[in-house]
């Protein structure tokens, strides 16, 4: 499929709000490749189709799960979670993208993970600042980023946590795993430089 046709067929699954939101998440991350590196090639595939069935049913999502051997878990926690890790199965499926960094990028853009490769990182953290993300502190990751992705996803993730602690939801054990694992890389970073 050409680029044109991967738009069409993202564009398609979603209404037009969510298509701006993908827009600009496209433009953010090739910002930040620009400024962090990253194969311009996978930034674009994985920022496209990072939302491709955030607007399918939630439903249809949990057959998938179900149906497709999607970790079962995910059923236990938040619906926001599962249009991430069925979109990498849908993507593989509908559009037949096979390239697994991208798929992850897909898969981990919600709740990050352990070892978030450089791809991960841009397609998440370009998820939390696009130009039309508003939320309290969006700024501040903005600014974060700047100069360091690892700083400003940990920014991104402490708004997650606080929102979801806020609210008395449930926090996913990866976003905690993810969180911490920037943390360190942080510390490392400055002990080297
Ligand atoms: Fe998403
Ligand atoms: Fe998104």
């Amino acid at each position: 499929m050409n680029r044109e046709a991967l738009m069409e067929a993202t564009r398609s699954q979603m209404p037009e709000r969510r298509w701006r939101h993908v827009l600009g998440v496209v433009s953010a991350a090739e910002e930040l490749a620009a400024r962090f590196g990253g194969n311009p090639e996978q930034v674009w595939l994985a920022a496209l189709l990072h939302d491709y069935c955030k607007a399918w049913p939630a439903d249809r999502m949990e057959s998938i799960i179900r149906e497709q051997n999607l970790p079962p878990e995910l059923l236990d926690f938040d619906k926001e979670l599962w249009h991430a890790h069925v979109g990498a199965w849908a993507v593989r499926e509908e559009l037949g993208i096979e390239d697994e960094e991208v798929l992850d990028a897909i898969r981990y853009h919600t709740s990050g993970r352990e070892g978030m490769t450089l791809l991960d990182k841009l397609v998440c953290l370009a998820d939390y600042m696009e130009p039309g993300r508003d939320f309290p502190g969006v700024n501040k990751i903005r600014e974060l980023a700047q100069h360091s992705l690892e700083e400003a996803l940990v920014a991104g993730f402490d708004s997650t946590i606080s929102f979801l602690l806020e609210k008395g939801k449930t926090v996913f054990p990866l976003t905690v795993l993810a969180r911490n694992d920037l943390i360190r890389t942080i510390r490392n970073q400055t002990k080297i430089s």
